[in-house]
């Protein structure tokens, strides 16, 4: 199976202006493609994971055949991290549903509870990373994690649901070295019907 950049489900100017039609070509078109281009030739002498899913190569990361692992990591990381936070993204002005309303007061007390989580983990990640909301267990609370470089929550057990870049390729062009105001600006783009997706495909593939 070759990986595939996927397309991005709106216009580049749709997400303006908490992300311009500039950032995000080169972030898609560039970067991400990057991701996808050198996951496919790290695999190309590793036939026997050809078809499987980088999200399933993701959660075997450590059993992967070692010279395999670092390239996996990251670059199919990044693939997979960036295929999460484009169909996370949506123009400003959706809103969480009842279900997904009450996952996030159960867990965070209330959505600017869950805010307040995300730009804390965000303060708290030095230098290229990503903040995930995940979802472990399907009893458990969701969670917040910072993670740093193209890590996934997925080798670590959990399913993200939600996931904020904090590449510099993500805001610098239009924020500079502002990375918190970025923060507040992805908060007001978020797809939440689509993070509410996610949600139920995670709790459906753990069996709830
Ligand atoms: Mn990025």
């Amino acid at each position: 199976m070759t990986h595939v950049l996927p397309a991005l489900p709106y216009s580049l100017d749709a997400l303006e202006p908490a992300i311009s039609a500039e950032t995000l070509a080169l972030h898609h078109d560039r970067h991400h493609r990057a991701y996808v281009d050198k996951l496919n030739t790290a695999l190309l002498g590793f036939p026997q994971y050809a078809g499987i899913s980088v999200e399933d190569l993701l959660r075997r990361l450590d059993s992967l055949d070692a010279p395999l692992r670092t390239a996996v990591r990251q670059h199919g990381g990044g693939h997979a991290n960036h295929s999460l936070l484009w169909r996370t993204l949506a123009p400003a002005g959706t809103a969480p549903g009842a279900g997904l309303t009450r996952r996030i007061d159960r867990s965070f007390g209330s959505l600017d509870g869950l805010q307040q989580a995300l730009l804390a983990a965000a303060a708290q990640v030095f230098g290229s990373g990503w903040v995930f909301l995940t979802c472990r267990d399907p009893q458990d609370a969701l969670e917040v994690i910072g993670l740093p470089n193209q890590d996934s929550p997925l080798s670590q057990g959990a399913t993200p649901v939600l996931a904020l870049d904090l590449w510099e390729h993500a805001y610098y062009l239009q924020y500079r070295q502002e990375r918190a105001r970025w923060c507040g600006m992805w908060w007001s783009v978020i797809d939440w019907p689509g993070v509410e997706r996610n949600l139920q495909a995670a709790l459906a593939e753990r069996g709830m």
